[in-house]
C-alpha cells in the first residue's frame, strides 16, 4: 500500500498514464462490432462479463484476448447474459472453451426462450448458473481497502425494482418527452445494472427500450444520476429515451456501435443535449453516407475502419481508487480524458 500522500504527488507529476496502473476498477469495452461485451475488473481482483458478442470465432477470441493479454485474467468470475438476442448471448458457448466460467447469470430460461438459445447455450460448462430478478446484488468480492464494489439489478423481463426511501419523484415530467410504441421484443428484456464503486456510477441497460426506459425514471428516479452510461441498444433511436438521458444526467456516454448500426440521429441529440454530458466516445465510426455528423471527435473513436479491415480496437475506463475520478483511454489514439465523479 502505497501511503496516500505519496500517491497524490505521484499521480499529479505523472498525470494519467500512471494513474491507470494504479487504478484498482477498470472497464473495457471490447469491439463485438455492434453487439455487446463489457468487460470489469474489480477493486478486488475478480473480472465480471457482461454479454459476449456475437457466435463464431471473432467475437468470443476478441473478448479471451483481451481478458487475458489486457485485464490479466485466465478465468471470467461472473458472466452476465442480459437477454437473449444473438449479439449478447452468442458468444457465450464457444467462449466458455476459450476461458473458465464462474457464475453465468441470466433472467431464465424460459420454455419460449428454449429453441432460441439453443442446445449449446443450455449446456455449456460453468461453475453455476443464477436466475437474476429486479433487486439482487451480484455476490461481488471486496477489496479491503476502499470502498465497496457493488452491482444492482435494476431491471429484468420488463419489471423493474419498487421505488423506496432512497428513491426521489423525477423533476422532469414525463408529459415533456416523445412516447413511442410499447416494444415488447427480447430486447426489452434486457437485465439493468447499476455498478456503483464509492460515488462513481455506472450503468449498464443493455438493450433496454424506449417505455421501458420510461419505467426507469418515471415517476421515480430508480438510477439516480450517473457518471457513465453505456449507450442503450448499441445508440440504436428505438432505445435511449430522452427522458431516461437527461434523468441520469450522464457525464460520459461510451457507445457500444457498429460502422453501419446504431449511432442514431435522435440518440446522439439526446446526448449531446443532455445536462452535465462532457465526453461521448465510440467503439466505431459511424461511415452511413450523410450521417458524418453523428460522430464524436474522431480521438474518442476505437475504430474508423470497418468490416475485413477492422482491427478489433478496444477503450476501456480506468476508476482511481476510491472513485474521486476516472479516466477513459482510446489505445488507438492514445487520448486519455479524466473526469471527477459527481
Ligand atoms: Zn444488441
Amino acid at each position: 500500500m502505497i501511503p496516500r500522500l505519496v500517491l497524490i504527488a505521484v499521480l499529479f507529476l505523472s498525470h494519467t498514464v500512471t494513474l491507470n496502473a494504479e487504478d484498482p476498477l477498470k472497464v473495457y469495452w471490447v469491439d463485438v462490432e455492434g453487439g455487446a461485451a463489457t468487460l470489469i475488473l474489480t477493486p478486488a481482483g475478480e473480472s465480471i462479463l457482461i454479454d459476449t458478442g456475437k457466435p463464431g470465432d471473432r467475437d468470443p477470441a476478441r473478448i479471451n484476448k483481451l481478458a487475458r493479454e489486457e485485464a490479466n485474467v485466465s478465468k471470467i468470475d461472473h458472466l452476465i447474459i442480459t437477454h437473449f438476442d444473438g449479439d449478447h448471448f452468442g458468444g457465450a458457448a464457444d467462449l466458455s472453451k476459450l476461458i473458465p466460467i464462474g457464475t453465468l447469470y441470466d433472467h431464465g430460461v424460459r420454455p419460449q426462450d428454449r429453441e432460441r438459445v439453443g442446445e449449446q447455450y443450455l449446456s455449456f460448462e460453468s461453475d453455476a448458473r443464477l436466475v437474476l430478478t429486479p433487486g439482487d446484488e451480484l455476490p461481488l468480492k471486496q477489496a479491503q481497502d476502499g470502498p465497496a464494489l457493488t452491482a444492482k439489478v435494476l431491471g429484468v423481463l420488463q419489471r423493474t425494482i419498487e421505488p423506496d426511501d432512497s428513491h426521489s419523484a423525477n423533476p422532469l415530467p414525463a408529459s415533456g418527452y416523445a412516447r413511442k410504441d410499447p416494444d415488447l421484443s427480447h430486447n426489452a428484456n434486457s437485465i439493468v445494472l447499476l455498478f456503483e464503486y464509492g460515488d462513481w456510477q455506472f450503468l449498464d441497460a443493455a438493450d433496454l427500450t424506449w417505455n421501458l426506459e420510461e419505467k426507469l425514471v418515471s415517476p421515480f428516479n430508480l438510477v439516480g444520476e450517473v457518471d457513465v452510461y453505456q449507450v442503450n441498444h448499441h445508440g440504436l433511436d428505438r432505445s435511449n429515451n430522452t427522458h431516461l438521458i437527461h434523468s441520469i444526467r450522464p457525464t460520459v456516454a461510451v457507445m457500444n456501435n457498429a460502422h453501419r448500426k446504431g449511432t442514431g440521429s435522435e440518440t446522439v441529440a439526446s446526448l449531446r443535449s443532455s445536462p452535465g454530458l462532457e465526453a461521448i466516445y465510440q467503439v466505431h465510426k459511424c461511415t452511413r453516407d450523410g450521417e458524418e455528423h453523428l460522430n464524436t471527435d474522431e480521438e474518442k473513436i476505437a475504430n474508423l475502419k470497418s468490416d475485413e479491415d477492422c482491427e478489433g480496437n478496444h477503450l476501456f475506463i480506468s476508476v482511481v481508487e476510491g472513485g474521486s475520478s476516472y479516466s477513459v483511454t482510446v489505445p488507438r489514439t492514445g487520448h486519455v480524458g479524466t473526469f471527477q465523479t459527481k
